[in-house]
């Protein structure tokens, strides 16, 4: 017996989630049929919205509801020291810790040649842009303590130094292989406070 067409496509959205096979689609699929009208057309209209709503900041990558971001366009920050991370979700953790005052910028994604993914894939190029700006005295690289993450660290490093900005990465009392995104405030203010030069 087949699922009815609407549940059938259902189905097959759930499974366009990370982590989510068939088993757990065809669950939620038909937990979706036993909710509320009104829970379920909130949830489709958050979906919509955070594909209609957010952009990504023209300066840094960040998610925002304006470009420029909130963070980019505050004159209160510190202009002088861009915190580079892998995805938006690890600035909102950073910024959780309420140390940090300077700008970020975000890469969506890291240096991978096991998966294909080169520089031009990843929000490089602009990061370079920005180091055009004389302001510019140090650049904070807080990628991931993943293979992949320590070898973009690298690759900014050697790109970015050769302008006469100072390049730091957060300490490790991030254990390997651990996100940014899952640390601590405590371990996350340590990370930054005991960056070492590159
Ligand atoms: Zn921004």
């Amino acid at each position: 017996m087949q699922y009815p067409d609407p549940i059938a496509r259902l189905i097959d959205s759930y499974m366009k989630l990370p982590g989510i096979g068939q088993k757990t689609a065809t669950r939620l699929a038909f937990y979706t049929i036993d909710m509320k009208d009104e829970v379920v057309n909130e949830f489709a209209k958050s979906l919509i919205s955070v594909k209609r709503d957010l952009h990504f900041c023209s300066i840094c990558g960040n998610i925002t509801e304006e470009d420029p971001c909130e963070i980019c366009g505050d004159p209160t920050r510190d202009k002088a020291t861009i915190l580079v991370v892998e995805e938006p979700k690890d600035v909102m953790a950073l910024e959780k810790v309420r140390e940090y005052h300077g700008l970020y910028h975000v890469l969506h994604g890291v240096l991978s040649p096991m998966e294909g993914t080169g520089p031009e894939d990843i929000n490089i190029s602009s990061l370079i842009k920005r180091l055009h700006d004389d302001q510019v005295k140090e650049v904070i690289i807080a990628t991931n303590a993943t293979t992949e993450g320590e070898a973009t660290a690298m690759y900014l490093s050697r790109l970015i130094k050769p302008a006469g900005i100072k390049v730091t990465r957060l300490a490790h009392g991030l254990s390997v292989g651990s996100d940014i995104e899952y640390a601590d405030e405590v371990t996350l203010l340590k990370a930054v406070e005991g960056r070492r030069e590159l």
